[in-house]
């Protein structure tokens, strides 16, 4: 077993108005490592008052000197805090790993990635241009701004903590606007280590702030709080039409990145050598804790046998472990209601008739007994009807649903109230061309899967999501275009008489 740090029993603080913050209650939670089952960290457990103080710091910064910065200022500053990160990214990855559970090498990757994020859209935010419009009117000159629309609330889920909030503040941030984040209860240490980074990279005070606290104790305050002027939102379907109900009342702008049931598509024409492990990636490697886990492997029936006996093969040998050991394959499940989760949705498949080839239970091993562990689980000859088919788990289980043709294949993975991601692997080159066009998912990986980068959109279609982050386009959420109308011509308006 790894070296694991002893227990922190340093209060964290938040970030509020640039400053260190405790909750002004005084009150702390525990947050677990679910390698040990063990309390490791003590967060601010924030109240209605710190999610105000916070949103009011924000609101202030953005009317401050944020507002009047040049944006090639604001870019160098985001580089700046690129650059920070890209020091701190290894201790920011074991603080995740020990928070979340979720394996080093995973962590490491996004930690080392951030960055690019930063750089990325603070490169953008000199970047931002209006346009002159040839406006039918005579003597009138009219163009357009874009700017941005205030403080951004941005939500967080545990799973991979800083980089969904990266894919929020990054372009927020470049946009112009302030922020108030709150990670998950669950995963909230590493952000209160990368919140300290943000002065040092010289952010003016209060235009990020973190608050840390229960979604359903804070959530619901900083998503309908007045001056919030956008919420941005990732984490499961169910909070998600919570929060954008409640934003609705204030009219707010919203994105959602919300749950996936992703299917992985393995034609008889498929690099089996590559397709295998593509489909154990797509779903194994974050113990299926992804939005974009493959969890429906979809597998041509001419092939199926060989597929599935090759796969239980592969995934038998995965090696379930302390995450912080580099050569752990598989991880804990982060938190012990989701364990329970994805213990009952393993009963309801078998319940559903599914055939279980690999798993189903708590792994023997004495030695991880303390983990909050799911062997990697796998169901064949599973119908698209059942629930294990339907439903997100958020865990290590893998249905396979047999198809004949690419027909079948389609309709098999688009009946779904989900639209997240899709894979699919096949050496033919007009099949390649031809399907991903018909695959209701925002991201369809040929070949690959699980691929994210700062420069290519992200986002769910149908029920998995509103919006998109990433890409150069995802800037344009964090910001209004206004019109501007000039008589350049010095004529007399007829007072009656619409313009
Ligand atoms: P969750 O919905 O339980 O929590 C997400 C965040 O919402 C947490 O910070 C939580 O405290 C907060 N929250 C809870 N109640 C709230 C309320 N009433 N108002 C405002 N905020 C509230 O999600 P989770 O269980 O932490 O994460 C897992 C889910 O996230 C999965 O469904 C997964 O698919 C989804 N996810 C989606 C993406 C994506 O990009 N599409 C990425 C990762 C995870």
């Amino acid at each position: 077993m790894t070296t694991r740090p002893p227990l922190a029993t340093e209060k964290l603080s938040m970030l509020i108005g640039g400053r260190p913050a405790a909750a002004q209650s005084g009150d702390f939670f525990e947050s677990f490592d679910p390698f040990t089952g063990k309390a490791w960290a003590l967060v601010p457990r924030a109240g209605v008052a710190d999610v105000d103080a916070a949103v009011q710091a924000a609101a202030a910064a953005f009317r401050g000197e944020w507002r009047t910065m040049t944006p090639s200022a604001r870019g160098q500053i985001m580089t700046r805090f690129a650059d920070l990160v890209a020091e701190e990214a290894e201790n920011l990855a074991v603080l995740e790993s020990r928070d979340n559970g979720k394996l080093i090498n995973e962590m490491r990757m996004q930690c080392k990635y951030i960055p690019q994020w930063f750089r990325f859209f603070g490169g953008l935010a000199d970047k931002i241009e209006g346009r002159v419009i040839p406006i039918d009117k005579p003597g009138v000159f009219n163009y357009t701004r874009r700017e941005p629309l205030g403080v951004v609330a941005a939500i967080t889920p545990w799973n991979s903590p800083l980089m969904l909030a990266t894919w929020k503040l990054a372009p927020a941030l470049a946009a112009g606007n302030t922020i108030v984040w709150k990670p998950s209860e669950f995963s909230s240490v590493s952000a209160l280590f990368f919140g300290r980074l943000f002065e040092k990279a010289g952010f003016p005070k209060g235009v990020v702030n973190i608050v840390t606290g229960f979604g359903h104790e804070i959530g619901d305050r900083l998503v309908t709080h007045p001056d919030v002027a956008k919420v941005a939102f990732t984490g499961g379907d169910a909070t998600g039409r919570r929060v954008y109900q409640a934003a609705a009342g204030g009219l707010k702008k919203v994105t959602l990145e919300l749950g996936g049931k992703s299917a992985n598509i393995v034609f008889a024409d498929a690099k089996m050598e590559a397709a295998i492990p593509g489909l154990v990636s797509g779903i194994f490697a974050a113990t299926g804790q992804t939005c974009i886990a493959g969890s429906r492997a979809l597998v041509q029936r001419s092939v199926y046998d060989q597929v599935t006996e090759k796969l239980v093969a592969f995934a038998r040998t995965a090696k379930i472990g302390d995450p912080l050991d580099p050569e752990t394959q598989v991880g804990p499940i982060t938190t012990l209601p989701q364990r329970a989760k994805v213990l009952d949705y393993i009963s309801i498949a078998n319940g559903e008739g599914a055939a279980q080839l690999l798993g189903g239970k708590i792994p023997e091993d004495t030695s991880i007994a303390d983990g909050w562990f799911v062997e990697p689980t796998i169901f064949g000859n599973v119908k698209s009807s059942m629930r294990i088919a339907q439903e997100e788990v958020f865990g290590p289980v893998l249905s396979i649903i047999p198809f004949d043709d690419e027909d079948e294949a389609v309709a098999i993975a688009n009946d779904t109230i989900y639209g997240l991601a899709a894979g699919m692997w096949t050496q033919n080159l007009g099949r390649a061309m031809r399907l991903p066009e018909r695959l209701e998912a925002g991201m369809v990986w040929v070949n690959m899967y699980r691929a994210t980068s700062p420069l290519s959109p992200f986002g769910g279609y149908k029920q998995s999501g509103i919006g998109r982050e990433n890409g150069q386009t995802a800037i344009y959420e964090y910001l209004q275009e206004k019109s501007i109308w000039i008589d350049a011509g010095n004529s007399i308006p007829a007072p009656f008489v619409q313009r």
